[in-house]
């Protein structure tokens, strides 16, 4: 038998340390383009032997993937029972094609080693990435052409080949890769089995994952019954046991190809627990399906969030025909949508090229604004049809439709008469809806808490008026409201210690003459030269003084908090800083007036000044740590002149 022998014009010099520090993260790759290569390969055979083109197959036939991997020979083969190569065709498809693909990578990333994350699926370059893991690959096949002969094929570190006649007695593809002392772990069961499930999960043909036993331990198994000393010599010839898993490791009709009005909820619920291993139900779905212009299948779940400040991490993966190619990639599936949980697959994706290329592509683009028209779709469809439900979901979307508001003006645009506010009573409304039926208590301002246990004396001045007011107490929620206001200037948030509405004062009686004694003693008293005090009548007598400080002032207050801290802005620039507004309908306030004058009871007036201003600062914010240890200094004082 003659041994053809070749150079692949490849440098390995050049390629190989590139190769390896470009995909080095995901190296595991190499089972992704082997097993798909194997998938392949069966796929075409099928789709011949459907038209009548492969004479005496079957497209009924078994047909299957074998992932065989042997720790001991340090070896992993990749079977299938598909097409098969005739020498030609290896020649042609592996010498020519596949290393072609490799060259081409090497001219493009040879300068662009660095931007590593660029490139999504290293689709391309196929067979060769199994030199990533592998001194040496050997393919031994048959083509299922009638008469064919077996060819093999061996090469070692990419560069060199040699060809000559094959083993195989049975039609398909054997390749074997002799891993490379960097890469065993691949050898280790769990490592491939989790490569394999990654990749291959969803794979069109059955694979199965074998595990060949050195022979003394499978020897060991089998003669579980023998009391053999440890030191006597076992001679064993027999071959080494292969152990073929009962189950296939993919799933080969994965539920998103399925057509949505089959699916049941179950098959739903269960795809979801499998694939995202989170056991808690989805609240609901969307099943994608769609064939022009582009095609497009999968199935985006909202996952339940677990309590309400839960960091939320959504995982979306893209398939490329039941390959899995990445997950979360922000090209191709909005961002906001990544905080759901799902599955795509879409054929017609380029995803061998590089992000700059995606953002570029138009079919990209219309997939990314037709996800988004489904998504909103569906969740007004359940605003529209079961407002119930709509209602008890708020809670857990509510995260996601605030953040896709703020990056998507079409999903806004959409979703604006379905965003709910959550009020004070714990009812859900709508912005139109709250407006309406607050309109003569607030006027066309929506007021917010955005700590109810903070703000909870404001809160009962509302409730004591029978007025309500929205709950927004998360991060999003600030950049949420000043977005809405931007587009809608009929809306207007205010926080609800940000003014006194009228409702919450006495009608007819004009309080401000005090204001100005006010200030003078409360600035003496707390040695502030700079407090700003007003008086107020305010209904709730309870109430001796609350803080107030302008909506605007306190929002860029918190901006520059977020922007580098307090300090980068000097503190004048606030348009308005707090103010005390006492409250002359109070009967401590009108003693402290009456007290003020009698200079034998100065340091009662004192301490209860102090104290009235230490309330009303609490429930605007937290005291810092100086200010707390006065108020509880103070705080036992009062209750020592109490017990006198
Ligand atoms: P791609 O799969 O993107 O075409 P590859 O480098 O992975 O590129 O493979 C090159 C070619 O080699 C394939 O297109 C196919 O014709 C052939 N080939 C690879 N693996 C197999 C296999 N297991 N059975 C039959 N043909 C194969």
């Amino acid at each position: 038998m003659s041994l053809e022998k070749g150079n692949l014009s490849i440098n390995s010099e050049n390629i190989m340390p590139i190769i390896k520090k470009w995909l080095y993260s995901d190296t595991d790759i190499f089972i992704r383009e082997l097993v798909s290569n194997a998938s392949d390969a069966v796929t075409k055979l099928k789709k011949l032997a459907q038209m009548g083109d492969a004479p005496g197959v079957s497209p009924d036939e078994n047909y299957r993937i074998d992932v065989v991997v042997d720790k001991a020979n340090r070896t992993i083969e990749v079977v299938d029972n598909g097409i098969g190569m005739t020498a030609e065709e290896v020649r042609t498809y592996i010498n020519q094609i596949a290393f072609s693909g490799a060259n081409e990578f090497l001219e493009k990333y040879k300068d662009a080693s660095e931007q590593s994350g660029e490139i999504i699926g290293h689709f391309g370059l196929g067979f060769y990435s199994a030199f990533m893991v592998a001194e040496r690959v050997e393919i031994d096949t048959l083509s299922y052409r009638e008469g064919a002969q077996a060819a093999s094929w061996s090469c070692e570190g990419g560069v060199e080949y040699s060809m000559g006649e094959g083993e195989r007695s049975r039609r398909g593809t054997t390749v074997t890769l002799h891993i490379g002392e960097d890469s065993v772990e691949f050898l280790e069961e769990y490592k491939l089995r989790q490569a394999l499930r990654k990749y291959c999960g969803f794979m069109p043909v059955d694979t199965y994952l074998e595990v060949v036993k050195p022979p003394a331990e499978a020897a060991d198994n089998s003669a579980d019954d023998d009391q053999e000393d440890g030191d006597e010599i076992v001679i064993d010839d027999s071959k080494p046991e292969v152990k073929p898993e009962a189950k296939p490791i993919n799933d080969k009709s994965p539920l998103w190809l399925k057509a949505p009005n089959d699916c049941t909820d179950e098959e739903y619920k269960e795809f979801y627990h499998k694939v995202f291993s989170d056991f808690s139900d989805p609240l609901f779905w969307i099943h994608l399906n769609m064939d022009y212009p582009f095609r497009l299948k999968g199935i985006l779940y909202f996952p339940r969030l677990k309590n309400e400040l839960e960091y939320i991490e959504g995982q979306v993966k893209l398939y490329n025909n039941q390959v899995f190619v990445a997950d979360n990639i922000k090209e191709v599936i909005p961002e906001f949508l990544l905080l759901l949980k799902g599955t795509l697959d879409c054929p017609d994706i380029p995803l061998n090229v590089s992000r700059s290329f995606l953002q570029n592509d138009g079919n990209v683009s219309k997939m990314s604004g037709y996800i988004t028209r489904k998504v909103a779709d569906k969740l007004l469809s359940i605003f529209k049809k079961d407002r119930e439900a709509y209602d008890g979901y708020w809670g857990d979307i509510s995260p996601f439709i605030k953040y896709g508001c703020i990056k998507d003006r079409d999903f806004y645009d959409k979703m604006k008469g379905a965003i709910l506010l959550k009020t004070l009573s714990g009812s859900y409304s709508t912005i139109e809806d709250f407006k309406e039926a607050n309109k003569d208590k607030t006027g066309e301002t929506i007021y917010y808490v955005s700590n109810e246990a903070q703000q909870a004396a404001y809160i009962k001045m509302f409730r004591e008026e029978g007025m309500d007011a929205v709950i927004f107490a998360t991060t999003l929620d600030n950049p949420f409201i000043s977005y809405v206001e931007s587009y809608d200037s009929s809306v207007r948030f205010k926080r609800i210690d940000s003014e006194l509405s009228g409702t919450l004062k006495e009608e007819g009686e004009d309080a401000n003459a005090q204001g100005e004694q006010l200030q003078t003693l409360f600035r003496k008293l707390l040695a502030n030269d700079e407090l700003k005090v007003t008086a107020e009548n305010i209904k709730a007598s309870g109430v001796s003084a609350v803080m107030l400080q302008s909506e605007q002032g306190r929002r860029m207050e918190e901006m520059s908090k977020m922007f580098g801290g307090a300090a980068a802005l000097p503190p004048g620039m606030f348009a308005q800083e707090t103010t005390l507004v006492v409250n002359t309908n109070s009967p401590i306030v009108k003693s402290l007036i009456q007290l003020a004058d009698d200079e034998s009871r100065g340091s009662d007036v004192e301490i209860i000044a102090k104290q009235i201003y230490d309330l009303a600062q609490m429930s605007h914010k937290p005291l810092d740590a100086d200010g707390m240890a006065a108020f509880i200094e103070r705080s036992n004082k009062i209750l020592e002149m109490a017990l006198k």
